[in-house]
């Protein structure tokens, strides 16, 4: 063997085949109807809320996170994706985008705009999380999110009705909000303090997570899934006993208002949601019999957020909702979301200057909001027709030489193989008739 050729081989034994990384995943054009639908909900939702799209750089400084979801969040601890910059920045991608959507809010002095702002946001997140069934490392929220303006209970009912239209639009029955109140700063050290006592005396039997977290998180104990801790949460005190007049009127009125407008929810006092910046509402939605997908919603109020991040204390409530599974749940119950268009012509071409045409004539047909399929790259006309079959289109136009010069094109039945002659300035019409 020659040095060049030893050279070349060595080369491709190093060559890689590459997969996505872990616990991330390609969106294929089998999903696209999903998401499109999605997307298109949201939209409807937030225009007629009026909510307005705001959307964060998807890399922040790290201590965005460290000073709002807190340092032994298991978000900031475990989960964040962190880079150094050549220039010695430390950064992160977003793991959430509650604290990124405060700062851009107080960095371009979106109170100026009137308050409340009532924002929206769609995209990427990640978390170095451990993958399973609803648990990836980059997946997509959808938030809605009121900063500023009254703390009045009636935002807090506004954003859940939100996500319970949201997923009611996308036909997702029977969903089981659960609620609960965490208090504020009155009354939540109170109640920390009495939890804490009532844990020390069983220490012994909690897991070494909860050990540590009773030092730095306590609240944290409430929501732990191991079966020793899960016993004893259910004789720990309830934070609802004990919230101060404020948050306890406050809590009342979110109940009042959405029970107004007919949802129910299962008040739930061990739901804590184990981030710093939480106070007051805090909620979660679950499609009922696909709980093991995990909760579809997330949420809640952070009035003290702004504050971390230098700014004033400024009342906000907000959620957020996994695109992938809400999916999931519309898979799982076989939810039908309709196909791309499925009314489509199909352009078909029979020679060199035909094809310059087709060309021509593909990009008005378009323009005028006709779905248009092809295969121009095929040089046989026959060839082109298969494609059309392949993919079950019925209609087809074909463009030759001789309906150049007649300024038509034929237009074929290709169930029936009838075809008759259409003048160009009749087509859009003719197809949009066909097509109905
Ligand atoms: P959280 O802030 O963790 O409550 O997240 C809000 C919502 O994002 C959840 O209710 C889920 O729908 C979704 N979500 C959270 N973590 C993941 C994950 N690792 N994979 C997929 N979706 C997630």
């Amino acid at each position: 063997m020659t040095q060049n050729n030893n050279k070349k081989a060595n080369e491709k034994a190093t060559v890689k085949s590459f997969q996505a990384p872990r616990g991330m995943h390609d969106l294929l054009p089998s999903d696209a109807p999903y998401w499109e639908k999605i997307e298109g909900v949201v939209r409807e939702i937030a225009h007629a809320h009026d909510f307005s799209r705001l959307e964060p750089p998807i890399l922040e400084f790290a201590d965005l996170y460290n000073k709002t979801s807190g340092e032994e969040s298991d978000v900031v601890e475990k989960e964040i994706y962190t880079l150094k910059t050549k220039g010695g920045d430390m950064l992160a991608l977003r793991p959430e985008y509650t604290p990124g959507i405060s700062r851009a809010y107080l960095q371009n002095g979106l109170s100026r705009l009137g308050q409340p702002q009532k924002l929206f946001y769609f995209g990427p997140v990640f978390r170095h999380d451990r993958p399973q069934l609803g648990r990836y490392r980059q997946f997509t929220q959808i938030g809605f999110e009121t900063l500023a303006g009254p703390n009045d209970p009636i935002y807090d009912a506004e954003i859940i009705s939100m996500f319970t239209d949201l997923l009611a639009e996308l036909k997702i029955k029977d969903i089981t909000l659960k609620i609960n109140s965490i208090g504020c700063r009155v009354c939540r050290p109170i109640y920390k303090k009495q939890l804490v006592n009532y844990y020390k005396n069983h220490e012994k039997d909690l897991c070494e997570n909860c050990r540590e977290r009773l030092k730095t998180n306590p609240l944290r104990l409430l929501d732990c899934k191991e079966e020793h801790c899960i016993a004893l949460k259910d004789k720990a005190p309830n934070f609802l006993d004990k919230l101060c007049v404020t948050c306890c009127n406050h809590f009342k009125g979110v109940l009042e208002y959405i029970g107004e407008i007919g949802i129910s929810y299962e008040l739930d006092h061990h739901l804590v949601r184990g981030l710093d910046y939480y106070s007051r509402t805090v909620f979660e939605m679950y499609a009922k019999g696909n709980e093991e997908i995990g909760a579809l919603v997330g949420g809640g109020r952070y009035d003290y957020l702004m504050e971390m991040i230098g700014g004033h204390l400024t009342p906000a409530m907000g959620g957020s909702c996994g695109v992938e599974r809400v999916i999931a749940v519309l898979r799982a119950r076989d939810i039908a979301i309709a196909p791309k268009d499925a009314k489509r012509v199909f352009l078909a071409h029979a020679g060199d200057l035909a094809k310059k045409k087709a060309f021509l004539l593909l990009k008005d047909l378009r323009a005028r909001g006709i779905v248009v399929a092809e295969a121009l790259a095929k040089e046989s006309l026959s060839a082109q027709l298969k494609v059309a079959n392949k993919e079950g289109i019925n209609l087809a136009l074909i463009l030759g030489q001789k309906e150049i010069y007649e300024n038509n094109v034929i237009m074929r039945d290709l169930s029936t193989g009838t075809q008759e002659a259409i003048m160009l300035d009749k087509l859009p019409d003719e197809i949009k008739r066909r097509l109905k």
